[in-house]
């Protein structure tokens, strides 16, 4: 079974963010948990938890369907002492409001060198810092995304994501999360069929298909190994659908959430409609 869905919004509360999805035909969604731009919140309420927890059955949601993600301003391999643990206690505070809505897994963006740090001393910070977390919470799965590889972030090759996973010690609660966007300007080609075996070939080979956990589906409005992160709609941009063919079609990216965070929300319920209707028969 496929799971697609989109990003929806928590405005007036996480528990709206089910409804959302419920409206516009999702079997799946992402959503923060808390003011992403922030770095602080306000814990969640009992009685928003509760609602959460009514809502997503009322959507027909499963919880390992959700897939929340974290404040842009968290880096966890911040090359600084301070603003590393700023992040680390963020990012655990984050994981903590997953494990209150009862949420198994948590998306986040591993980090930047900020140009002040090695690569393999970045990741290995990410490492740690999912590490720290794990030791302090239970239930919830660490979901790296792959990145653009805009400015300093990593994440954009994936032997960045194979690095992080070996830093970490409980290899059952660490997990992948790919963006079609992100791989195809971090220049892995997804526009052919071929180009799908070949770029989800060599994840499977130096990541493994055992650890994904979530894809994001997006369009791209920046070229080809551009390194830059600017989602478009499914039908529009550089990317063609022939990769969103691919996934549906594929035994690899059943029983996940696939979350779109395509530009034009007014849209999403024909997306995913459109998702739907690639499944072959
Ligand atoms: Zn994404
Ligand atoms: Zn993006």
């Amino acid at each position: 079974m496929k799971y697609v869905g989109a990003h929806t919004s928590a405005a007036g509360g996480v528990e709206n963010a089910p409804l959302r999805a419920m409206e516009i035909g999702a079997r799946a969604f992402a959503l923060f948990t808390k003011n992403q731009r922030q770095w602080n919140a306000r814990p969640l309420s009992a009685e928003s938890i509760s609602a959460f927890k009514t809502n997503l059955n009322k959507a027909d949601i499963k919880p390992e369907h959700v897939l929340p993600h974290d404040s842009y301003l968290i880096n966890l391999g911040h090359p600084e002492e301070e603003p590393l643990t700023k992040s680390r206690h963020a990012f655990l505070d984050e994981m903590q409001r997953c494990e209150q809505l009862g949420l198994p897994l948590l998306n986040f963006h591993p980090g930047s060198h900020l140009k002040k740090i090695d690569e393999a001393d970045c990741l290995k910070r990410v490492a740690e810092s999912i590490n720290w977390t794990l030791d302090q919470t239970e239930g919830v799965t660490a979901v790296i995304e792959n990145t653009s590889g805009q400015g300093s972030n990593l994440g954009f090759r994936f032997e960045h994501l194979a690095a992080i996973i070996e830093g970490v010690e409980d290899k059952s609660r660490v997990g992948v999360c790919i963006d079609t966007c992100h791989t195809f300007t971090a220049g892995y080609d997804l526009r052919t069929m071929e180009d799908c075996e070949r770029t989800f070939g060599a994840f499977d080979a130096l990541v493994g298909f055992e650890y994904l956990r979530g894809m994001h589906l997006n369009g791209s409005k920046a070229t080809f190994a551009s390194r830059v992160d600017r989602h478009h709609s499914l039908t529009q941009g550089e990317l063609g659908l022939d990769v969103f063919r691919f996934i549906m079609n594929h035994d690899a990216f059943n029983d996940i959430p696939m979350v779109l965070e395509t530009i034009d929300e007014t849209i999403w319920p024909e997306e995913i409609q459109l998702l739907y209707s690639l499944i072959e028969a």
